[in-house]
């Protein structure tokens, strides 16, 4: 069961770090939303929340939040593009209406961003997250319905971006004539919907547009493939409830205005269901929590996944040059401390004399004789990188060979050996080996040779799939020689 658990977790890391998957469990949680968000659409309209601002709904479309000014219109996503014309009407006849200076993506989705191009092309501010960006650069293909999407024309992606928060107060901000009261945006890093969600807040008029990262009518829908997952709805729904009080309005991507309350409500009833999820992801030893999504890992991740849709995509080269750059620069720490996060085994005098003694209860079950080995440790406790039961085994069968191979000798002598190394080229190495006197030579070629499933062959392949390697070497007198692993750090 326990190794189990550590391949199963091996495997989802590689899946993650390959850029396969952020986690599989958003599937299903999509799936679900298509069943159950087929709620009734809004009627079509305008909602007036304050003075200069509305949420406009054209029919079939996402909401969309538009503060009006002697500037113009700023946007909160921006219908498709399908609906596009239609919103640029609605909008330029509202009370103090006009064209759109600025527009926020919430996120990447079609349904947020059909209006970039109209509005890019005219030279208009285009604001999102980075990662929303990135999104929208590359082409995106949902793997559990197979939907394309593909990425926008350059004059179409954000050209202003950030990575935390932002607000339209600055001084030069304030010369393209917002109006007072100014916007304050940032992201929500939690992931709820993609991993490039953003809220904007009106500070005067109290209302906190949040895109997706909020469901307004049905299942909330979780985009995993652009990093999504149901911890980030219940990360999302706490983190926005600090933004907002009793009086806040706040208006999701889809269906009515909600209040704190309805976030309270939801973060409760999702809060609930992760609760299990993670219990029952931790009865099969897995994190629930995406890759993508680690504090110290997720930048690390986005750039590998990111570099995979390049590879697959024409040209960008110099995008995966500063990519690589990155890798040797700022993510050589994460990457370090990634390959240490793989599984630990702790080796002192306790663990093997618990090994030992199950390997002669063993040995005197079956009437063999005995021959209790000396211990030379390096240190107190030397960490294997290297799972539990595979090093149990590398060592019981190492200790087996060994009692077999001096059984019948007068005074044999077998010793365990723990050391610490540095190989040819000054990497740290741990080392777990057996020593015995026999006198009948071994080589690393009989070894090699022999057929898989049976002591030393077992050893050696558990060596192979855990990155380490073989030594025989000869062992000063009373021994002959010495047999073990040895496994870089
Ligand atoms: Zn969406």
């Amino acid at each position: 069961m326990k190794n189990q658990g550590g391949h199963t977790r091996r495997r989802i890391l590689k899946g993650a770090i390959c850029g396969a998957t952020g986690f599989v469990l958003g599937a299903p949680v999509r799936s679900l939303g298509a069943a159950v968000s087929q709620a009734t659409s809004p009627p079509a309209g305008t909602l007036r929340l304050s003075d200069d601002l509305f949420v406009v709904t054209i029919p079939g479309e996402a909401n969309v939040v538009a503060q009006t000014s002697a500037a113009g219109v700023l946007l909160v996503d921006g219908a498709s593009a399908r609906g596009s014309d239609a919103l640029m009407k609605a909008v330029s006849s509202l009370p103090g209406g006009g064209s759109v200076h600025t527009i926020f993506n919430t996120h990447w989705h079609p349904e947020q961003t059909g209006s970039n191009e109209q509005l890019g092309k005219a030279g208009k501010t285009i604001i999102a997250h980075e990662n929303t960006r990135l999104w929208l650069t590359t082409d995106v293909t949902w793997s559990w319905n197979g939907q394309r999407f593909k990425r926008l024309p350059k004059i179409a992606q954000p050209n202003k971006t950030f990575y935390t928060t932002g607000n339209l107060e600055s001084p030069e901000e304030r010369r393209e004539a917002v109006p007072v009261g100014g916007v304050r945006y940032g992201y929500i890093p939690d992931a709820a919907h993609t991993d490039g969600d953003m809220y904007v807040y009106f500070p005067k008029q109290n209302v906190l547009a949040v895109g997706d990262a909020v469901s307004g009518q049905g299942w909330p829908v979780v985009d995993w493939a652009t990093g999504g997952w149901i911890g980030g709805i219940v990360g999302g729904l706490q983190r926005l409830q600090t933004l907002a009080n009793e009086e806040t309005r706040i208006v999701p991507g889809r269906g009515p205005v909600l209040g704190l309350a309805d976030l309270k409500a939801q973060y409760q009833m999702y809060g609930t269901i992760y609760d299990r999820l993670t219990q029952e992801a931790s009865g099969h030893g897995v994190r629930l929590r995406a890759l993508a999504r680690e504090p110290r890992f997720g930048a690390l991740h986005r750039d590998l996944a990111r570099a995979e849709a390049l590879l697959a995509g024409p040209g960008a080269q110099q995008e995966l040059a500063a990519i690589d750059e990155r890798l040797r620069g700022p993510h050589a720490d994460a990457l370090a401390e990634l390959l240490q996060l793989g599984p630990r085994t702790r080796l002192d005098a306790a663990t093997l004399s618990a090994w030992i003694a199950s390997v002669e209860a063993s040995a005197r079950r079956g009437g063999g004789g005995w021959t209790a080995p000396a211990l030379a440790l390096a240190d107190l406790a030397v960490d294997f990188p290297i799972e539990h039961d595979a090093l149990a085994a590398i060592f019981m069968n190492l200790l087996r060979n060994a009692q077999a191979a001096v059984a019948g000798q007068e005074d044999g002598r077998v010793i365990v050996r723990i050391d610490r190394a540095r190989d040819v080229t000054g990497r740290q190495e741990v080392s777990l080996a057996l020593g015995d006197s026999a006198p009948a030579p071994l080589t690393l070629d009989i070894i090699e040779a022999r057929e898989s499933g049976r002591g030393l062959a077992i050893v050696r392949d558990l060596v192979r799939e855990w990155r380490g390697h073989l030594v025989v070497r000869p062992e000063a007198v009373p021994f002959t020689k010495v047999v073990g692993a040895c496994f870089p750090l």
